[in-house]
């Protein structure tokens, strides 16, 4: 077991904010990821928190991701709009877009946002989560660096392509999918092979091709798609949506034009957001509770992201990996 250092919440963003803000992120950057990770590590969501600060770094000490940026949002119609991130983080492009695409959805009861020149290195709930919070349902997909092979391939073509889904109830937690089409994010093959933990077989193939347990065979060969042919599917229809559909690359010419430094990788966003008032009425929030309270009469079963909504429950200190917390102390001046 590795060794951990409890860290308030706080201190946890105000390490954050200060890391990026010595390497050259303004306030109102600094301040969108550190409440990104920030609310990662509340959540207990690992792989998207203080383990992505070093890339986050490695990246604006590049000068790949500015700093500085203000993403800019124009409407191409009223309910569908492009948010140009101007190479900034994921969540500086969310506090642009967000607030235009809920008023949209609000109005017209559905309506979109293609993020272009974006880099995420997050968790997709965040952003579907405020969606929710609004009473809308969001879907949301990004595409990443070519890790994964299609179904009955050896080469990879796919990113670990993500998406989310997040439905609305009213006064609790939303109902959150937030997935990988990967059989494992590779975040997490990262953190099993830095502890030295074996992952199920099917998770990825090793540089020679071979089915293996060992993760840091995998973070060198390849992954594969969860569920055979159905998740290469999947991950075939986010490489279309995150990359052509709002005007971004595909996940493999992401990698060709990116500079290797270890940071996110330029790529596009797929967000559509929906209002249920707009499509159903009012009956769609009592109806949900009806399943939702049938779902739970099931023994065994729990909704997704309930495990991390529990997590967040807890205002205590979380626990941080003790060479992890070295390494983004050390990037402090
Ligand atoms: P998991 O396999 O851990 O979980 C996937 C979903 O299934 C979650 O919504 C989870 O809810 C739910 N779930 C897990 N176990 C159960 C269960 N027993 N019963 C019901 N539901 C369950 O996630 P992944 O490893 O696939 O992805 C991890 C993260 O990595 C995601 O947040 C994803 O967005 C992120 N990612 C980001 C990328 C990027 O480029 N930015 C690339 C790839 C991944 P719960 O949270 O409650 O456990």
């Amino acid at each position: 077991m590795a060794p951990t250092t409890d860290l308030s919440l706080e201190d946890i963003h105000a390490l954050v904010l200060a890391v990026l803000q010595a390497h050259g992120a303004d306030a109102a950057n600094a301040a969108a990821v550190a409440e990104t990770v920030t609310r990662a590590e509340r959540d207990r969501a690992l792989s998207h928190g203080l383990f992505r600060v070093p890339g986050y770094v490695k990246a604006l000490k590049s000068g790949k991701v500015k700093g500085d940026a203000r993403p800019e949002l124009n409407a191409t119609t009223p309910a569908v709009m492009r948010c140009d991130a101007r190479n900034a983080f994921a969540p500086m492009a969310h506090k642009t877009c967000l607030p235009a695409l809920i008023e949209a959805a609000q109005t017209f009861g559905l309506a979109g946002v293609s993020i272009q020149r974006c880099h995420h290195f997050a968790a997709l709930w965040p952003e579907i989560e405020t969606l929710s919070e609004a009473g809308l349902v969001g879907i949301t997909c990004v595409s990443y660096l070519p890790w994964v092979a299609p179904h009955g391939g050896r080469a990879p073509i796919f990113g670990t392509n993500p998406f989310g889904f997040a439905w609305p109830r009213p006064g609790q937690d939303p109902i959150v999918i937030d997935m990988a089409t990967a059989s494992m994010a590779m975040g997490e093959v990262q953190i099993a092979a830095r502890e030295g933990h074996a992952v199920p077989l099917g998770t990825g193939l090793s540089p020679e091709g071979e089915l293996t347990t060992d993760a840091a065979e995998i973070a060198k060969g390849v992954l594969l798609p969860f569920g055979g042919h159905k998740g290469s599917a999947l991950a075939l229809m986010i490489e279309l949506l995150a990359g052509p559909m709002v005007g971004e690359a595909f996940s493999y010419e992401s990698k060709e034009r990116d500079n290797g430094d270890g940071g996110p990788a330029q790529g596009g966003q797929f967000i559509l957001a929906m209002s249920p008032d707009v499509f159903s009425g009012t009956e769609w929030a009592a109806q949900t509770e009806r399943f939702v309270d049938r779902y739970g009469d099931i023994d065994g079963a729990r909704l997704p992201g309930a495990k991390r909504h529990a997590a967040r429950r807890d205002p205590g200190p979380r626990s941080v990996n003790t060479p992890l917390l070295e390494e983004i102390r050390a990037l402090l001046p």
